[in-house]
């Protein structure tokens, strides 16, 4: 569906990004690793994926805070595989806390990370998208790009952020062959939302099944964890021909959050 397509996927060595670049390869797309972990164990997954499907993997560990090293990962990616056609913003992180104890520097970061790094790397694809008038930009956002949470200030406010950017984006695209959407997950049991949990566990003293059913009870009505997968799929299809005039929509995947 995708074949001689070019993928690249930030934060995609773990959780939601994994799922993504894993539905993007099988649907023939060389990908773009991108993310922090273990050179091993980065190496195997790189071979794992090209050697399932058939795809040229590269991977680049540029730091999503820092702007130079987004603009560089973009040109190494273009050099090496030749052109950037989907472009999927998923690097993120959290950090919870009451917003006047939260730390200023930890706002930065999340907010660096969530919104600015997404703004670095559209603004650095997107010449080369334009010149070939086909692009696809999805920006993974979250239900929290709609709503809030308590202790979330940062994330909260960077996702919506981040639906913003993909509003403007897709105006400023709206005639061309380049889309931008973002989809907004719900719960999804990665490295991210274990955390959370754990903390749930510990102070509340759960079980660590209970300590799940609290977190999605709270939230997510279907009382169930999206799928890295599902996501995936959900980000294939608005990079396939049949989403070409969805432009500038924000996608819930989230268990019925947001119909409450
Ligand atoms: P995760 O912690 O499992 O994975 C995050 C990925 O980003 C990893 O590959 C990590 O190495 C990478 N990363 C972290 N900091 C980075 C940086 N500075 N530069 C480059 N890469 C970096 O998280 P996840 O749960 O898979 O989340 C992925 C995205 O989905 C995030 O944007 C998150 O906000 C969003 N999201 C997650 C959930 C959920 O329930 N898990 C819900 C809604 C939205």
């Amino acid at each position: 569906m995708l074949e001689n397509k070019v993928a690249l996927v930030t934060g995609s060595t773990s959780g939601i990004g994994l799922g993504i670049a894993q539905a993007l390869a099988s649907a023939g797309c060389d990908v773009v690793l991108n993310g922090f972990g273990d050179a091993d164990e980065i190496g195997r997954l790189r071979q794992a994926l090209s050697e399932e499907h058939g795809v040229r993997v590269l991977y680049s560990g540029a730091d999503m805070s820092r702007p130079a090293e987004i603009a560089e990962m973009i040109r190494q990616a273009t050099t090496e595989l030749g052109h950037v056609d989907i472009l999927v913003n998923n690097a993120g992180v959290q950090h919870t806390a009451p917003v006047e104890e939260f730390p200023a520097e930890k706002w930065d970061w999340v907010l660096s990370i969530n919104l600015s790094g997404p703004f670095h790397a559209i603004s650095a694809v997107l010449p080369q998208m334009r010149a070939r008038n086909w692009g696809r930009i999805v920006n993974i956002a979250s239900t929290h790009g709609f709503v809030g949470s308590v202790h979330k200030s940062a994330y909260v406010a960077a996702k919506h952020g981040l639906i913003g950017l993909t509003k403007v984006v897709a105006l400023e695209t709206a005639t061309t062959g380049v889309t931008c959407n973002a989809v907004c997950p719900g719960w999804v049991l990665t490295p991210l939302v274990q955390k959370q949990i754990d903390a749930l566990q510990s102070r509340d003293g759960l079980t660590p099944e209970a300590a799940k059913h609290r977190l999605l009870a709270e939230k997510q009505p279907s009382l169930d964890f999206v799928t890295p997968a599902q996501i995936g799929a959900a980000v294939a299809f608005l990079a396939s021909d049949a989403a070409a005039q969805i432009r500038g929509a924000a996608l819930p995947v989230d268990g019925a959050w947001l119909a409450q």
